[in-house]
């Protein structure tokens, strides 16, 4: 799996007159090498492929790291180790390092001392390795899968508990301790726990705000599974049935979210698939109160390649794994998303989340 992985990125930099890349990307480092630590480098030639890490992960490479990659535990600094490692490669001249994941003082360190005078021609390099990550193998996607059922078995224990006069704060503590117990590694970004007109913020995060009665609340979170993240979101209802905006504006959104998950495709320009959903709200008069894209690509990170955006002119790669989330923000008034997870397979979409889509009423 890995080796195929460093052979699909040796064929990437062979077409662009690379000799190597220096990976410093943490994501990047895992899908190369396995490797999960929080201090690495990766150097990948034609016919080698070495991690540098120090010495807190000298027992942890044993069991993450693939056969196909070197392990190098450097004591003291991992550029002073890479200097050496590179020296030992006298054909590697021209080295990409990942550019929009490099500090700038770490790219002095590029023509800074150690380095100098050693002949390396540097060159700046986006995308290489997560072009690669765009489509998921099956495995990735069991992941993924896994990562889903946890956060909707999490959903599922959490909102019969909510109840009028609870806090966000509460709400999202809650859910938390339930994404843990179903065995979430961690929360892919800060939950997202949104009551009343809160809820027309969409990257709102939980405050002490009180949940009144008639409120909208707007869940928005992840679970992690194998290293790879879930991300939905669900709008219910507190105290009371819905009132008839409510149920007019979810209703637009859920049927946004179905045309669109029903109509997205593998090879499909990520603006026409932005405009899936789009058209629709915009037809329902909406359009303006939805303010964002569509969704984004799901992975080692929680926000990764393609993206389903007005402006994203690629096609989306068979094997990506998206968000549909589509909105309605209205100030003052409230918010409501609804977020599903869809494997783009060569048959269709295949929707990972199945969770209750319609507007359910709490406490
Ligand atoms: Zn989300
Ligand atoms: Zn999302």
């Amino acid at each position: 799996m890995h080796a195929d992985r460093l052979a699909r990125l040796r064929a990437s930099l062979a077409a662009s007159h690379l000799d190597a890349l220096l990976v410093s990307a943490l994501p990047n480092v895992r899908y190369l090498t396995g490797f999960s630590g929080s201090n690495g480098l990766v150097l990948v030639t034609a016919d080698d492929a070495v991690l540098l890490t120090d010495f807190r992960y000298a027992t942890q490479v044993k069991t993450e790291v693939a056969a196909a990659v070197r392990v190098a535990i450097e004591p003291t600094t991992l550029w002073g180790r890479l200097w050496m490692e590179l020296k030992g490669l006298p054909k590697v001249e021209v080295i990409a390092f990942e550019s929009a994941h490099v500090t700038h003082q770490d790219s002095a360190r590029l023509v800074g001392e150690g380095a100098d005078g050693a002949g390396w021609r540097w060159r700046p390099a986006l995308n290489l390795v997560e072009i690669l990550r765009e489509s998921k193998d099956a495995g990735e996607i069991a992941h993924i899968r896994e990562a889903v059922r946890i956060a909707e078995h999490a959903l599922g224990r959490t909102l019969p508990q909510v109840r009028v006069g609870m806090t966000e704060l509460d709400v999202a503590g809650i859910l938390e301790h339930e994404l843990r117990s179903a065995g979430s590694e961690g929360f892919p970004f800060e939950t997202i726990i949104a009551a009343g007109a809160r809820s027309a913020l969409p990257h709102a995060r939980a405050t002490k705000a009180v949940i009144s009665a008639g409120d909208l609340l707007l869940f928005d979170f992840g679970a992690v599974s194998g290293g790879y993240c879930s991300d939905i979101t669900r709008t219910c209802v507190v105290g009371r049935a819905p009132d008839a905006r409510q149920l007019e504006i979810h209703t637009i959104v859920r049927e946004a979210n179905a045309s669109a998950s029903a109509g997205v495709r593998a090879g499909m320009r990520g603006r026409d698939a932005d405009a899936l959903a789009r058209q629709y709200i915009e037809r329902r008069g909406y359009g303006e109160a939805f303010g964002h894209s569509l969704g984004h690509g799901i992975g080692l990170e929680i926000h990764e390649s393609p993206r389903l955006a007005k402006s994203a002119e690629s096609p989306v790669a068979p094997g990506a794994v998206v968000t549909i989330e589509p909105g309605i923000y209205l100030e003052g008034w409230g918010g409501v998303r609804i977020e599903d997870d869809v494997v783009l397979t060569t048959e269709g979409p295949d929707v990972l989340t199945s969770f209750d889509r319609t507007l359910i009423q709490l406490g």
